[in-house]
């Protein structure tokens, strides 16, 4: 994992296929019709190299580390080399981004592979971003570059490991190609996993243009794949699409409740980018919260605020009826739509409130926890406190070893003094060690910060990659100490506040 720069993999033909003993493929997405995709390849980049990789994603995969090693796999995961077995392809979806319908985007700049059979025998699609232009590129030039290519890299990786569903993470690999944003910057490609790349917006695509009977097929084909339960729902019966969108509604409910707990804004929550399996897709200009803001805006391209962090439920459920309004000419009727987006206001409350009270070391919620919970957000968000190292300090006071008490993170002592005395009444019942234990599990030690994310960068726009592999294996395991590692969870430095990230990637 420590590789420093591979020797360049000079004149590899990408046109003719390399055996791939590592990867069983298999091609469902490219094999649902032509309507849905483009098939096209990867455009190759200069003399690749190797930035990151995570052994957690290949393993998965089941891939062989020695190949995972190899040229064969840099070139290939760049999308200089195809790979036997794959059939690349682009697909074409539509969206709504910051509220206005945008119509056609589709992949401009990710090409899926095609699926590869897990370890576990379940598919993955393997998805190229940045890998070159599609016919869905607009102005784009289908590159990604190197800065947003480690955040997506590492927060994919960072967010599986605080258990919140996500895209994942094989490996990100540059090219001293040149790409121009606001300045010229070099380019990478980031190879994503994930059981499907499929977004709301697809439905949306088929159900606003496209040929009769493509929307069903795409919805059959999600139901059959990921959601098959929806075939014999309890409460929809014979129609499976209701039970879809309950379904998504349910996901997308747990998915936001684990995004408000943790403190992470997604940023850009258009609906192009609101995954169908309720996975966290597209990292983009993200951010894990360092002071508790609750109108936190992590996008600088967001000049409204309709991504504010405590915005954020509102919006999946606003995507949610979009979503709603795509299925409609296969539920039937709006009723119906609407009886399947019911779930996600108490499933997205009820999820929140058995996460908050996890975060207090309660795994039973009583009358009054709503309060308590309630009480603490408003004295972080008055006195800006930052989010994860408070509920982390609380952990370890309740264990009783606080290094640092959580005190000293306020300004108004008597404000938390008194909610301490009701906290502290709370769990006074409560076996001590084991509410430590507990809550030392759910409230991290470790976050991609922005300002730890843009060390990284730095660093390996120096080629110095070693940042990048250190953050990866903390973030894989962020609940536990590495104790030689403090440095990485400490309070942001002053500058980290000035660091904007726009939508520009
Ligand atoms: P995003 O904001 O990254 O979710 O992208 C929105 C749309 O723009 C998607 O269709 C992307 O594929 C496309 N896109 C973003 N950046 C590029 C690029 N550099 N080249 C081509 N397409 C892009
Ligand atoms: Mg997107």
């Amino acid at each position: 994992m420590d590789s420093p720069l591979s020797p360049s993999l000079a004149g590899v033909d990408a046109s003719a296929p390399a055996a791939s003993p590592a990867l069983r493929w298999s091609n469902s997405f490219a094999d649902l019709g032509a309507v849905f995709s483009t098939p096209l390849s990867p455009t190759e980049l200069p003399d690749p190299y190797w930035v990151g990789r995570s052994q957690q994603v290949a393993d998965m995969l089941g891939i062989d580390p020695l190949w995972m090693g190899s040229e064969q796999a840099l070139a290939a995961l760049t999308g200089n080399l195809r790979l036997e077995g794959s059939r690349p392809l682009a697909s074409v979806y539509s969206g709504h981004q910051f509220g206005q319908w945008a119509g056609q985007l589709g992949d401009g700049r990710a090409i899926l592979l095609g699926e590869i059979e897990t370890a576990d025998g379940t598919p993955s699609e393997l998805q190229l971003k940045g890998a070159g232009p599609t016919p869905y590129s607009r102005m784009g030039d289908g590159r990604a570059v190197l800065r947003s290519s480690i955040r997506e890299f590492l927060c994919s990786e960072a967010m599986h490991g605080l258990g919140i569903a996500t895209t994942r993470a094989l490996s990100v690999t540059g090219s001293d190609a040149r790409v121009r944003r606001e300045e010229v910057e070099t380019a990478a490609v980031v190879a994503r996993v994930a059981p499907s790349f499929l977004r709301f917006g697809h439905f949306e695509h088929f159900s606003y243009g496209g040929p009769a009977g493509a929307l069903g097929q795409l919805a059959d084909y999600c139901i059959d794949r990921h959601y098959p339960q929806c075939r014999s729902s309890a409460r929809f019966g014979a129609n499976p699409y209701a039970a879809l969108l309950e379904a998504v509604s349910a996901r997308t409910a747990e998915l936001l409740a684990q995004w408000q707990a943790t403190g992470f804004c997604h940023g850009v929550m258009n609906t192009d980018n609101m995954s169908i399996l309720g996975l966290t897709i597209d990292y983009g200009p993200f951010q894990f919260l360092d002071a508790f803001i609750p109108g936190h805006i992590c996008n600088h391209s967001d000049s409204q605020g309709r991504y504010a962090f405590n915005r954020q439920p509102n919006i999946a459920q606003w995507n949610l009826f979009c979503l709603g309004q795509a299925l409609l000419p296969l539920i039937g009727d709006q009723d119906t739509a609407l009886a399947a987006l019911e779930c996600y206001q108490p499933a997205f409350a009820a999820a929140l409130q058995r996460r908050m009270a996890a975060k207090l070391g309660l795994a039973h919620t009583h009358d009054g926890d709503r309060e308590l919970i309630e009480d603490i957000l408003a004295l972080l968000a008055q006195d800006r406190v930052d989010y994860s190292i408070f509920w982390r300090r609380l952990s370890h006071q309740v264990g009783g070893q606080p290094q640092h008490t959580v005190r000293e993170l306020f300004v108004d002592h008597s404000a938390l003094d008194a909610w301490m005395t009701r906290y502290h009444q709370r769990i006074a019942p409560l076996p001590a060690a084991a509410v430590a234990r507990a809550m030392l599990g759910v409230n991290p030690k470790f976050l991609l910060r922005n300002y730890l994310g843009e060390q990284a960068i730095r660093q390996a726009q120096r080629k110095d990659y070693s940042l990048v592999t250190t953050l990866l294996r903390v973030l894989e395991a962020p609940f536990d100490e590495h104790p030689q590692h403090e440095a990485l969870a400490d309070l942001p430095p002053q500058w980290a506040s000035g660091i904007e990230i726009s939508c520009s990637s």
